[in-house]
């Protein structure tokens, strides 16, 4: 009999996008994460892989991102991720309504499950939210004009959109190992057994699918404690009647990736090594890192790749944010 097993909840999230440097802006400059990674996308090494997160880029705080200014825009839909949750700390939520009003952001206030989100919208239409809540490690990062004690500290959660919600609700279930939490308003909340990144919302009733393209979720990865625990997850979801990968080292974790009955991609990612095993600490994210395989071809990888440039963005509308065109 196979073991029982539990994600503590979200790794990463991974979307496709077009413009890198307005990509940058949004996740640095407005929202104040840390570009802890510059890489590229190993199976696709003419575009870059930018990784934001917390201070360390620790797992549940980690969102991806491949820009590619050639990317047909998507469709959100059925089949991804819906929208993606931060969560910052109690008494914090007025700082942030303020500063998307500065930066002239949109965004709507809604409640569900007894807490108020802000809605809205990065530079290519993917959807996010924020909340507060006391769970999860205070973010050591301040950047951009954001103090540590306002700044994001990770995932919350997330909603996903599925076309079969009882397939991907058994899922997370009986493969993650998920509790239900609740349901309100067409959405059933599961939780994961984590701080952060772990509350998870599903609709209720099936939506129609979405199409992939810049603006959409590609996938979101779920944690594994470390590789004897991943390679107990692979066994562990092909015996639950899916089709996982080999593991496949991706340098900051390993991964393994499995299509749900839903329609979502599903990743099951470790939590070592991270992000410090190929620079400092200290200076994540600055130089652009290559995989041994691609080191060969640094040359030709780095002129394809346009100049990309972490900013402050505090006060707007100034030229460096208002001149970056929305799509
Ligand atoms: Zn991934």
């Amino acid at each position: 009999m196979s073991p029982v097993m539990k994600t503590a909840g979200i790794h990463h999230i991974t979307s496709f996008v077009r413009d890198a440097q307005a990509n940058v802006d949004f996740y640095a400059g407005v929202l104040g994460l840390r570009l802890v990674k510059k890489t590229i996308n190993f199976d696709a090494p003419e575009v870059y892989h930018l990784y934001f997160g917390n201070e360390a880029g620790s797992p549940g705080t980690i969102i991806t991102f491949f820009p590619n200014p050639y990317s047909r825009k998507g469709v959100i839909g059925a089949g991804q991720v819906g929208v993606t949750t931060y969560i910052v700390p109690v008494g914090a939520l007025d700082f942030w309504k303020e500063r998307l009003t500065t930066l002239k952001i949109p965004f709507t206030e809604t409640a569900r499950f007894s807490e108020t989100y802000i809605k809205f919208e990065d530079r290519d239409g993917l959807h996010l939210e924020i909340v507060e809540r006391a769970e999860g490690t205070p973010s050591a990062w301040s950047f951009s004009g954001i103090p540590a004690d306002k700044a994001i500290k990770g995932f919350g959660g997330a909603v996903l959109f599925s076309y079969a919600p009882d397939k991907t609700i058994q899922v997370l279930e009986e493969v993650l190992g998920l509790e239900k939490a609740g349901q309100e308003a067409g959405l059933i909340r599961f939780k994961a057994e984590g701080d952060m990144g772990n509350l998870i919302d599903v609709n209720a009733e099936p939506m129609e699918r979405g199409i992939m393209g810049s603006g959409t979720v590609h996938h979101i990865a779920w944690r594994a404690k470390d590789y004897e625990d991943h390679e107990a997850w692979r066994s562990y979801v092909e015996h639950n009647g899916f089709h996982p990968t080999p593991i496949i080292d991706r340098k900051y974790f390993h991964a393994i990736y499995f299509r749900e009955d839903g329609g979502i991609l599903f990743e099951i990612a470790t939590d070592p090594p991270g992000f410090a095993q190929d620079e400092p600490q200290a200076h994540l994210g600055e130089a652009l890192m290559l995989p041994e395989w691609f080191e060969g071809h640094r040359a030709d990888i780095e002129k394809n790749l346009p100049p990309i440039q972490v900013r402050v963005l505090n006060h707007s509308p100034d030229e460096t944010y208002s001149s970056v065109e929305i799509q």
